[in-house]
C-alpha cells in the first residue's frame, strides 16, 4: 500500500469540508469544515487528530480562499500536520453528478472538466460548486494529481429496466432523464464492508444497504453490481427523508399549485425543505433524536412519522428482494441507520417474511460494525457506519 497523504474535499455552494488521510495506515490526520463561503460570517472549524479543534471567524470571499485558508492551517507551523504541500500526494474530490459518462472514479483532466461541466444541468446546485473546487484547488496545487470520486458511479450497473421512468423514450434520449442514484460510495463502501465481515466474496451476495440520513436512499446489489437504487434523476425520489418527500404521485404537484396559488418551482421547494419527516411531524423536527424522544412520551405525531419512515423502507426492501430474487444480508448506514436502534426495529418488524430476528443486545451497541441478526436469523442484518472519506481517499489512491 502506497504512503501519501490524501486531502479530501467535499464541496458544497458555500461550503467545503476536508479530511487529509493517510493512504497506509487509513487514519484521519486532520480534518475540518469551511462554512458561509462568500457570504457574510465565515467560520473554518478544524480538527487536527489528537490535537485541540480550533474555530476561526474569517471572510472567505470564494472556495480559492477557503482552500488557501485550509492548505495554510495544514501547513501551518504550529498547529498544521504536514510542514508543506509537498507531503499531500493526491486530492480526491467528492463530485455528486456525473451523468452517464462515468461509471467509475477518474483522474481530473480538462476533458474530465467539461464532461462534469456537462452535468450541471442534473445536479445544479452540487456539480457547479465541486467545479469550483476543484479549480481552487488545481490553482493552488498545480502539480498535486487529483481524482474525481462520484455519488452516481456505483448505481451506473444498473440494468435498464430499473433506470428507465415510464415516460416518452424520448425524453431519456433527448435529456437523459432516467435513475441515477446517489450516496454511491457509501452504498459500495458498506456492501463491501459487509462481504468483508460475512467472509463470503462480495459477487455471491445478494445485499440491501440502507443509507438513512437526512438524505436517505437505499440500494440492491447483487453479484457485485448495483442493481437499483431508490433516489433517482435527482435526489428526491424515494424514501421519506429529513425534509425531502420521497415518492409521491407526480399529479400532486399540479394540485397542490393549484390550491395554493403556488409555481411549481415553490412547490418543489415545499417538497425538498419542508416535507420528509419535517413535514409529516407537523413541521416538530427533522431530528431523529427528537422525534424517538417524542415517540417514546406518545406523541401522535412523532409516532405516525416514524411509522411511514419505517414502513417506507420496508417496502424498498421488498420490492429489492423481489428484484434479486432474495437477499442474503440487509446494511444499516448513516446519521440513523448507525444510531438509532429503535428505527432498525421498527423496519425489521415488517420483514417476518426474510426469517429475520433482532439481537435487540447487539441492536444497541454503536460506533462499530455489528451484527445485529440473531444466529439463527435466516437473512443477516449488519450496522456498519460508513465511512465515504476513506472510501473516496482509496479510490484516489488506486488510480494514482
Ligand atoms: P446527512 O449526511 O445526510 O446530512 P447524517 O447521516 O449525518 O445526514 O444523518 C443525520 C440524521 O441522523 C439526523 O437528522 C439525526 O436524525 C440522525 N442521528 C444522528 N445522531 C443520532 C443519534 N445519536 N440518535 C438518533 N439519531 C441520530
Amino acid at each position: 500500500m502506497k504512503d501519501i497523504n490524501v486531502l479530501v474535499i467535499n464541496c458544497g455552494s458555500s461550503s467545503l469540508k476536508f479530511q487529509l488521510i493517510n493512504s497506509k495506515s487509513e487514519e484521519v490526520i486532520a480534518k475540518g469544515l469551511c462554512e458561509r463561503i462568500g457570504i457574510e460570517g465565515g467560520k473554518m472549524t478544524y480538527s487536527p487528530a489528537g490535537g485541540e479543534k480550533k474555530e476561526t471567524v474569517t471572510p472567505m470571499k470564494n472556495h480559492t480562499q477557503a482552500v488557501g485558508l485550509v492548505l495554510d492551517t495544514l501547513t501551518d507551523a504550529e498547529i498544521g500536520v504536514v510542514k508543506s504541500l509537498d507531503e499531500i500526494g493526491a486530492v480526491g474530490h467528492r463530485i455528486v453528478h456525473g451523468g452517464e459518462d462515468f461509471a467509475s472514479s477518474t483522474i481530473i483532466t480538462q476533458e474530465v472538466i467539461k464532461a462534469i461541466e456537462k452535468c450541471n444541468d442534473l445536479a445544479p446546485l452540487h456539480n457547479p460548486a465541486n467545479l469550483i473546487g476543484i479549480r481552487a484547488c488545481m490553482e493552488l496545487m498545480p502539480k498535486t494529481p487529483m481524482a474525481a470520486v462520484f455519488d452516481t458511479a456505483f448505481h451506473q450497473t444498473m440494468p435498464e429496466e430499473a433506470y428507465l421512468y415510464g415516460i416518452p423514450y424520448r425524453y431519456y434520449e433527448d435529456y437523459k432523464i432516467r435513475r441515477y442514484g446517489f450516496h454511491g460510495t457509501s452504498h459500495s463502501y458498506v456492501s463491501h464492508r459487509a462481504a468483508e465481515l460475512l467472509k463470503r466474496e462480495y459477487e455471491d451476495l445478494k445485499i440491501i444497504v440502507c443509507h438513512l440520513g437526512n438524505g436517505a436512499s437505499i440500494s440492491a446489489i447483487k453479484n457485485g453490481r448495483c442493481v437499483d437504487t431508490s433516489m433517482g434523476l435527482t435526489p428526491l425520489e424515494g424514501l421519506i427523508m429529513g425534509t425531502r418527500s420521497g415518492d409521491l404521485d407526480p399529479a400532486i404537484i399540479e394540485f397542490l399549485c393549484n390550491k395554493e396559488g403556488k409555481s411549481v418551482n415553490e412547490i418543489l421547494n415545499v417538497l425538498n425543505k419542508e416535507s420528509g419527516v419535517l413535514g409529516l411531524s407537523g413541521g416538530f423536527s427533522s431530528d431523529f433524536r427528537d422525534l424517538e424522544k417524542a415517540y417514546r412520551a406518545g406523541d401522535p405525531a412523532a409516532i405516525r412519522t416514524m411509522k411511514a419512515f419505517a414502513y417506507r423502507v420496508a417496502k424498498y426492501v421488498g420490492a429489492y428482494t423481489a428484484a434479486m430474487n432474495g437477499v442474503d444480508v440487509i446494511c444499516f448506514t448513516a446519521g440513523i441507520g448507525e444510531n438509532n436502534p429503535l428505527t432498525r426495529t421498527m423496519v425489521a418488524s415488517h420483514l417476518g417474511y426474510l426469517g429475520i430476528e433482532l439481537d435487540e443486545e447487539a441492536n444497541a451497541i454503536r460506533g462499530e460494525d455489528v451484527l445485529i441478526s440473531t444466529p439463527e436469523s435466516r437473512t443477516k442484518v449488519f450496522v456498519i457506519p460508513t465511512n465515504e472519506e476513506l472510501a473516496i481517499a482509496r479510490e484516489t489512491v488506486a488510480l494514482i
